[in-house]
């Protein structure tokens, strides 16, 4: 069999083809996993010539990886028309923080999203100050409009759509078409929709980073992070990663791509089961918002109806007269719903979340508390018995 040229392919196609060259894998379809700290060279003159060039794909050092990471990571710059490349980070924190690293210098102003996840804003307002860097937020509806909060110190701006627990969609193209057209830089944190569902660079990001943890690896047993960029910040993200010393073992990067080839059919089935419950929520008495974005009730729907090739599993929903005991009381009677944080498996989760404690530049002003659900590989019809289950206890304990 020949090398693949992925690019003209079907998305479909290019997670199954990606990566898989005959001299990454051998004879086998998955390419090895390459332990190796040291990498040996034929004689002085070989060494000396690895240190000419600074190029992925071949063998160096440990920290720069083997076939195994350069696989997944060209698999990855497969997915995003438009990539010179992409790098691997140990975790989505540490792809978000780095790509960030890599673009401010001290006297520069960052903004993101009211809607960011979590961990960004804390790495913003602690670590990105400690360096001279300010941060300020902006509505994730903000669109084009966003120009008028440029001043001449704005770097940079980390976009994430839809948003973390609330789920706006952003209208991505309209931003960074005016940031570019102001010389700033755009990151995108494209970890729900995957580049599978929202291609980031054809909209006109700079940067998009993936938390490979979620949906890449897809079996919630392994962490990763990965950034893909066009040729103009290549060589300044790969270098920043380097000079960080970040790096991913080949047995996680394995499990990665082993995840990808299953990401087109995990990603289809996880859409049209969160689909159906939040049509089936939707019409439950005790459901307010129901904050998923193929829904109307999401803020940003019809964006997400222009720019998205699908949804995927993760959305919120609103308990119109719940509170905090009976969220909990509701949550806690779930038996196929799980409790946990990082979403993106084949398991079903269910997670009360605040989004009222995380605003600075929008007010959260929904009364209900809100519940955000993974909705797994589960069969739906179990997962609706599941939580029609749940809705009676928690009509148990309303007074
Ligand atoms: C989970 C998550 C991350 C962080 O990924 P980790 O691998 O857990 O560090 C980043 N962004 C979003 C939107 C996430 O949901």
């Amino acid at each position: 069999m020949a090398d693949h040229d992925s690019g003209s392919k079907k998305p479909a196609t290019q997670v199954v083809t990606g990566g898989r060259r005959k001299n990454w894998t051998g004879a086998v379809v998955n390419p090895p996993v390459w332990r190796g700290s040291t990498h040996l060279y034929d004689d002085v003159a070989h060494l000396r010539e690895g240190l000419k060039s600074n190029d992925d794909g071949r063998f160096f050092y440990g920290r720069r990886g083997s076939p195994t990471q350069w696989s997944l990571a060209a698999a990855l710059t497969e997915m995003e028309p438009g990539a010179a490349g992409t790098m691997l980070y140990p975790s989505g924190v540490a792809a978000i923080s780095c790509s960030l690293l890599a673009v401010l210098k001290p006297g520069d102003e960052i903004l993101l999203t009211d809607s960011s996840y979590d961990p960004s804003r804390s790495f913003a307002d602690a670590f990105l100050k400690r360096m001279g860097i300010t941060a300020r937020y902006y509505d994730p509806l903000i669109g084009a409009e966003i120009a008028d909060l440029f001043s001449p110190a704005t770097r940079a701006i980390l976009m994430e759509s839809p948003g973390s627990l609330t789920f706006e969609v952003q209208d991505v193209p309209a931003i960074c078409e005016a940031a570019s057209a102001a010389g700033i830089v755009t990151l995108l944190d494209n970890t729900w929709a995957t580049s599978h569902f929202f291609p980031a660079l054809e909209k006109g990001v700079d940067i998009a980073i993936t938390a490979a943890t979620k949906y890449i690896v897809g079996h919630s047993d392994v962490m990763m992070g990965a950034v893909t960029t066009h040729g103009k910040y290549w060589t300044r993200l790969r270098r920043t990663a380097q000079q960080l010393g970040q790096v991913v073992s080949p047995d996680d990067a394995y499990l990665a791509a082993r995840g990808l080839r299953t990401l087109d059919v995990r990603l289809r089935q996880h859409e049209a089961s969160a689909l159906k419950m939040a049509h089936w929520l939707k019409e439950r008495p005790e459901v307010g918002l129901v904050l998923h974005p193929a829904l109307p009730d999401c803020p940003g729907h019809d964006i997400w109806k222009r720019d998205f090739k699908g949804a995927s599993g993760l959305f919120s929903f609103e308990l119109a007269d719940g509170d905090d005991q009976t969220r909990a009381a509701f949550i806690d009677a779930l038996e196929l719903f799980g409790i946990g944080y990082s979403w993106g498996g084949f398991e079903s989760l269910a997670l009360p979340v605040d989004p009222k404690k995380h605003r600075t530049a929008t007010q959260w002003q929904q009364k209900g508390p809100l519940v955000r659900l993974n909705i797994g590989l589960e069969h739906p019809d179990d997962l609706i018995a599941d939580l029609a289950k749940a809705f009676e206890h928690y009509h148990s304990v309303q007074s």
